[in-house]
């Protein structure tokens, strides 16, 4: 039996680092095995639903190469199917009309001092009005036992899940109920989602199998389910949405690399056997449900920025180049980052860039970096770090010495990396100096700051007019 998987997210916010987890390992589990990778958006909390997560989510499942065979469906779609499967839950007996207020339920588990929800309307015979919701009768004894992928057996007491609510006063099908009726109908084979949904889990099985056993309803295989480990911060603390770098666009934006991100993302919670850095084809190639960890798993900016390093570094200088493009000089209509180059777009030359990438393709781990290292490049006028113009310029009389030295010599040499090193290697020494003392005035007056690429090398690429420029307006600031 080939699976068919699903990913199934509510476009109720940005993409989550978690959800791109979920959504790669059923992506993984699918393109392993020869199954089908369904996208199903569950759109069905109106008030918490906007277009724009929805486009986000396919953006990014986009972006990060993860295609899907199926969808996307959207939930909402779907609603006559939800009812239908309500009714039959009540036509087979499985559910009673509730009139509880929220209030009362309240009072009543405070008074109880046992959290769920009582009973109190199972033999009540409350009359199925539209204002009356709709709840579950869970089993009084026995247990619910999945035999999930990652977690081994778990059991699920009956005493301790409450009746549930499957559909509200307002005629609102609940979540758990309309996700497994999506799942039946996509003859979904795996369930695999966050440990989150866990608890959701024994009333699911519950709800799936007394749909089985309602007269007229086409029995549907149980899905085997796969729970995937939490992901926590360095305090092992859940990852916060409010608190934690957790939105995966922002990674987008900062220039990480998808095929970084993908790498990154299938260690959270698994390890490829050749050892952690793998692409995709191997992912796809090991990938297996069995070896996920059970432990939470640590979401570490750290590593995966040291990873999405090395990425760039595999990266011809070509292919790094075209990575930049969004970041160096953006498309209108194209995929570009939030915030724009410091230069006008006309002053951006591609040949120019091309020469500065070896200068600092080692020097970034994100491709958002690479605006201010180059800017020097392709602005007019140097916009100066106030302290570091103070320090090598403004305040130290002999950094003005140098720079006054530095431009006579630069009128003269030959304008190569290695012969501007020599050339300010002497005049450091005729004054004593070592070399470093030097280059700092002359970095801070031609690119603005004292950290930046490999000093010589930038004053080639920029030539000798703009350096000569550069220096003589530095000095008469
Ligand atoms: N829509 C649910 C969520 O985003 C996922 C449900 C599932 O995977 O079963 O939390």
């Amino acid at each position: 039996m080939t699976p068919r998987v699903r990913f199934a997210p509510s476009p109720t916010g940005f993409f989550h680092v978690g959800s791109a987890r979920t959504s790669l390992f059923n992506w993984l589990y699918a393109r392993g095995r020869g199954g089908t990778f369904v996208l199903r958006i569950e759109d069905t909390d109106t008030e918490r639903n906007r277009d724009e997560w929805r486009e986000g989510i396919l953006s990014a499942l986009t972006w990060l190469g993860l295609d899907w065979d199926e969808g996307p469906t959207l939930q909402s779609a779907n609603l006559a199917d939800h009812h239908a499967a309500v009714e039959a839950l009540w036509e087979g007996g499985y559910l009673y009309a509730c009139d509880c207020t929220r209030e009362q339920i309240d009072a009543r588990t405070a008074a109880a001092g046992r959290p769920g929800y009582d009973g109190h309307c199972r033999q009540r015979g409350v009359a199925r009005d539209p204002a009356a919701a709709l709840r579950f009768r869970v089993p009084d004894e026995g247990v619910t036992t999945i035999e999930d992928l990652v977690r081994g057996t778990v059991s699920f007491p009956h005493e301790a899940i409450g009746d549930f609510v499957v559909m509200r006063g307002n005629g609102v099908v609940l979540y758990p109920l309309a996700n497994l009726v999506d799942d039946r109908r996509a003859r979904i084979t795996h369930v695999i989602r966050g440990e989150d949904l866990l608890p959701t889990t024994p009333r699911q099985v519950l709800m799936w199998q007394a749909l089985n056993a309602c007269p007229g309803v086409e029995p549907v295989d149980l899905p085997a389910y796969a729970h995937l480990p939490m992901l926590v911060n360095e305090q092992r603390k859940k990852l916060s949405k409010r608190k934690d770098p957790v939105a995966l666009e922002s990674y987008r934006d900062q220039g990480y690399l998808p095929e970084a991100m993908v790498n990154y993302l299938a260690l959270l919670g698994w390890s490829p056997r050749g050892g952690e850095v793998a692409d995709r084809a191997t992912l796809v190639a090991e990938f297996d449900l069995a070896q996920v960890s059970k432990s939470p798993a640590f979401f570490d900016v750290k590593k995966l920025t040291h990873l999405n390093g090395e990425y760039l570094r595999t990266l011809s200088p070509e292919q790094f180049a075209q990575a930049c493009q969004p970041w160096v000089a953006p498309v209108e209509g194209e995929w570009r980052p939030s915030s724009p180059p410091p230069w006008e777009p006309s002053a951006f030359d591609a040949e120019l860039f091309a020469r500065a990438v070896p200068l600092v393709q080692t020097r970034v781990a994100a491709l958002g970096e690479v605006p201010a290292l180059v800017a020097f490049l392709f602005v007019d006028d140097v916009s100066f770090d106030e302290g570091a113009f103070a320090s090598a310029i403004g305040g130290d009389p002999i950094g003005r010495v140098i720079l006054a030295a530095a431009d006579e010599r630069f009128g003269e040499i030959d304008f190569r990396a290695p012969v501007l090193h020599d050339a300010l290697a002497t005049l450091a020494e005729g004054l004593g100096l070592p070399l470093r003392r030097a280059q700092a005035p002359v970095r801070v007056a031609v690119t603005g700051t004292k950290v930046g690429p490999p000093l010589f090398e930038s004053l080639e690429l920029l030539g000798r007019e703009r350096v000569r420029a550069r220096v003589r307006a530095a000095l008469a600031r």
